[in-house]
């Protein structure tokens, strides 16, 4: 049985004052509920403050970008260990707004994969079509491509530190998600790729979320899907009710 895990990609938005009340708020509604992974993603600057106000709970920190080198000349840059001296357990990994707004390639998005897993980061590695892949029936090729490479030489050891979100970029921030019908039928083909490149065995085991204006109104019906283990939540998940009512959809039963 694979766990449900509904993480919040707070993009840049929030301050330090707003940051603390969204995580207490989180913190206090969640209490000790642990049949649900939870994972808060914050800006860097509030990733010490929010590790702090998360000291005690369930919930786990996570970024929402980092560089694939160890450290070095990368002016505005931040390393994975920095991540992991600010208390992160995940990172969110070729997002579409990086993917598509700053370029990034598979090729990069793999050598981060990569150097994620190495350092013990759980890497959230985020796969996607566009609407106009999708109107030319090219979704299966493009998730084909982007799980493959976005998982070059990693190896079927590395799975525990491995989580895929599929986020199709037409419903991200859009407020038009895909049907339960659409998730499942993607996170389906996804567990599949896996199954091809891996086996059997680690595509039943890892977690695929769904990501795309999940609200608490079809966070049920989406992750209540067979292959669909959660959900990546953008805007709903800076409203303390919105992430609790979507977290809340996830649990069994
Ligand atoms: C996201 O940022 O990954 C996302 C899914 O955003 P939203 O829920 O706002 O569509």
């Amino acid at each position: 049985m694979r766990k449900p895990f509904v993480a919040g990609n707070w993009k840049m938005y929030t301050t330090s004052a707003s940051a603390v009340e969204l995580t207490a708020g989180i913190v206090k509604g969640l209490g000790s509920e642990d049949r649900v992974t939870v994972a808060v993603c914050p800006p860097f600057p509030y990733l010490s403050l929010v590790a702090g106000v998360l000291r005690g709970s369930p919930i786990a920190l996570g970024a929402q970008n980092m560089h694939p080198e160890r450290q070095g000349p990368f002016t505005g840059e931040v390393s994975s260990a920095m991540l992991l001296d600010a208390g992160c357990r995940y990172v969110m990994l070729g997002h579409s707004e990086r993917r598509h707004k700053l370029r990034e390639s598979d090729a990069f998005i793999n050598q981060k994969v990569r150097m994620a897993m190495t350092m013990g980061l759980q890497a959230i590695l985020c796969i996607g079509e566009t609407l106009e892949e999708r109107e030319r029936n090219q979704t299966e090729t493009v998730l084909d491509r982007q799980v493959r490479s976005g998982l070059s030489q990693v190896h079927k050891e590395d799975f525990k530190n491995l989580v895929l979100a599929y986020e199709p970029v037409w419903a991200i921030g859009t407020g038009c998600n895909a049907t339960p019908d659409q998730a499942q039928q993607a996170c389906a083909l996804i567990r599949q790729i896996i199954a091809e490149l891996y086996g059997e065995n680690p595509a039943q085991e890892i977690p695929i979320q769904y990501g795309g204006s999940v609200k608490p109104e079809n966070a049920r019906s989406l992750m209540s899907q067979p292959d669909v283990d959660g959900a990546l939540v953008g805007g709903a998940c800076l409203i303390v009710e919105q992430f609790l009512a979507i977290i809340r959809a996830a649990l069994p039963g």
